[in-house]
């Protein structure tokens, strides 16, 4: 059984590919997409605990708007953002917009993954949260 799922949103086909088949063989549920739109779609269907998400691309939408969109369709699921030298003040304003974290391209993998749990670990304390207030609420006095 797969522990966690990540989305992983990059126009670089061959980066997506090698990512994704890398989470896969650590039983995480990976799977990746090559636009904003492809992945706003997707997570109209179905929840992720991590979306990598990629600043520069080009169309419609670059990763801002995505994380945008991406906040108020599923505002639980905690974003990293991946980020070239020359677009660092788009990772701040990323973060201001409540991206969990940035990483600079190329990406090593040894500070990816490190951030990767950390984001696992946040979305973790703020479900356990969510289902102890829940039970809370279930079990309270009329
Ligand atoms: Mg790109």
């Amino acid at each position: 059984m797969e522990l966690f799922s990540i989305l992983v949103v990059d126009d670089e086909e061959d980066f997506v590919e090698t990512l994704v088949n890398r989470l896969k063989k650590r039983t995480i549920d990976a799977v990746g997409v090559l636009s904003g739109e492809d992945a706003l779609e997707l997570l109209g269907k179905r929840e992720f605990d991590v979306v990598i998400l990629d600043i520069k691309m080009p169309g419609g939408m670059d990763g801002i708007e995505t994380l945008k969109e991406i906040k108020k369709i599923q505002p639980l699921a905690e974003v990293i953002l991946l980020t070239g030298h020359a677009s660092v003040e788009s990772s701040i304003e990323g973060m201001r917009l409540g991206a969990f974290d940035y990483v600079l391209k190329p990406i090593k993998l040894e500070e990816l993954f490190p951030k990767v749990a950390q984001a696992f670990e946040k979305k973790d304390v703020h479900n356990q949260k969510i289902r102890s207030a829940k039970i809370k609420q279930s079990l309270r006095y009329w």
